[in-house]
């Protein structure tokens, strides 16, 4: 058997050292992580980490059991495909097989770095150090009105902050939903008490304050950004390995990459959506724990594995809402609203000839599962009865 390394022990790292014991594999198994914690958990980072409601996230997986060698606070500075190499600070480590699961960095913003006060969200570390940060409930001003955004804002409120949103787009979630749908979430942030700045961009950050391009100044005990994340592969330049213009690996549809035996999976990674016929890029938990059963049935089985053509899935929670997401709404031809903002639930069910190609869910978790599955199988459904909330989403 062989000798499999995964560089990155977030989600897909984990999930890939696991699924590859569930498939069988008994080869050698090293997963290398940065950071040096215990490999855990994100989602909880924003939420009930961020609120003190929990001590940490960590996986409850025991490697021990499953055999696989954790290397932690390990950085792998570099590939060396022709030796089957990488490199760490700690010498080379060889491989036979080699998974790229590094996730994505934060995007910083420019001018910003290094100011006292000025916080990113992705790690634990950060999480911990916000914590006291939302404790002396002071002013905030949160840089971007995206997932992270939300969610953050939510729980500063939540903690008794007094909260300033500055969003360069004029609603939150720009990049991810139409105007319609989207527009109605800048009510959610107003009646938690937040402040939703929209059409405004961050001139300059001070300890103490943030001054807009448009001249106004907020008083900042502390400024969170939330404007992205970029695939942590620029350790990868020069390696060889074919990145996108968004630095994501460019990964095949069994999540090979452009070089012989190395594998890419989770937020490093894009791949061919043969079911929406786009290359994606999913920052999102259920891609990391679904890619890689592919890329362990791609080492196990070889070629006979089945290709990675999932529907993509993601939940928030924010604002006192659960929001769930499944699909891509990109190459939508009609919008079928159920119910609508003003009400306490609602969804938004998205067709292409008929088909369900995608859904947003608030408040509306059955909505989620049965477009899911419709989406899934792609049947059609019929609109007209699709628009009534009080009828469960059925094929026509
Ligand atoms: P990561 O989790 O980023 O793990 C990659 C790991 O690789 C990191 O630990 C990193 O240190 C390590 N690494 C990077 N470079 C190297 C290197 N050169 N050498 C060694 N190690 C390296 N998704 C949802 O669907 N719902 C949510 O509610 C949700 N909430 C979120 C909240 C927060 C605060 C964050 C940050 C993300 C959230 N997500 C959510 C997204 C989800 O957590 C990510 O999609 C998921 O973590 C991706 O897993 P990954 O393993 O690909 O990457």
């Amino acid at each position: 058997p062989q000798h499999v390394v995964v560089v990155g022990a977030g989600m897909a790292g984990v999930q890939t050292a696991v699924a590859l014991r569930e498939q069988g594999f008994t080869g050698t198994v090293t997963l290398i992580g940065a950071e040096p914690h215990q490999p855990y958990d994100r989602p909880p980072l924003s939420k009930a980490v961020l609120l003190g409601k929990a001590e940490g996230s960590a996986f409850d997986i025991d490697f021990e059991a499953l055999d696989v060698e954790l290397r932690l606070g390990v950085e792998v500075t570099g590939l060396r495909a022709d030796a089957h190499e990488v490199d760490t600070e700690a010498g080379p480590v060889p491989y036979d097989v080699l998974v790229l699961a590094t996730g994505a960095n934060p995007v910083t913003l420019p001018g910003s770095e290094g100011v006292p006060g000025v916080h990113l969200l992705r790690t634990l570390d950060d999480a911990v150090r916000l914590g006291p940060v939302l404790e002396r409930r002071h002013d905030i001003v949160v840089v971007g009105a995206g997932w992270i955004g939300a969610e953050f804002a939510t729980a500063a409120r939540q903690a008794g902050c007094a909260v300033t949103v500055v969003e360069a787009a004029d609603r939150p979630l720009a990049g991810a939903l139409p105007d319609d749908v989207a527009g109605p979430m800048a009510d959610w942030y107003a009646e938690s008490g937040a402040e939703l700045v929209t059409g405004a961009r961050v001139a300059r950050v001070a300890p103490g304050e943030v001054v807009l391009d448009d001249g106004r100044t907020l008083p900042a005990d502390a400024v969170v950004v939330g404007i992205g994340a970029r695939p942590a592969t620029r350790w990868l330049d020069g390696s060889g390995i074919a990145l996108g213009a968004d630095g994501s690996v460019t990964a095949d549809d069994r999540l090979r990459t452009s070089l012989p035996d190395v594998y890419a999976v989770g937020d490093c990674a894009s791949f061919p959506s043969a079911r929406y016929g786009e290359r994606l890029l999913v920052h999102h938990w259920d891609n990391a724990l679904q890619g890689p059963r592919t890329v362990a049935a791609g080492i196990a089985d070889g070629p006979a594995a089945p290709p990675y053509d999932p529907v993509p899935y993601f939940w928030s929670e924010q604002f006192g809402r659960f929001v769930q997401y499944a699909g891509h709404h990109a190459h939508a031809d009609a919008e079928v609203w159920r119910g609508g903002p003003d009400d306490a639930s609602w969804s938004v069910l998205w067709l292409r000839e008929g088909v369900p190609v995608a859904l947003l869910a608030v408040g509306r978790p059955r909505d989620l599962a049965q477009g899911r599955k419709l989406i899934e199988a792609g049947t059609p459904v019929d609109p007209e009865r699709a628009a009534d909330p009080a009828v469960p989403l059925k094929a026509a």
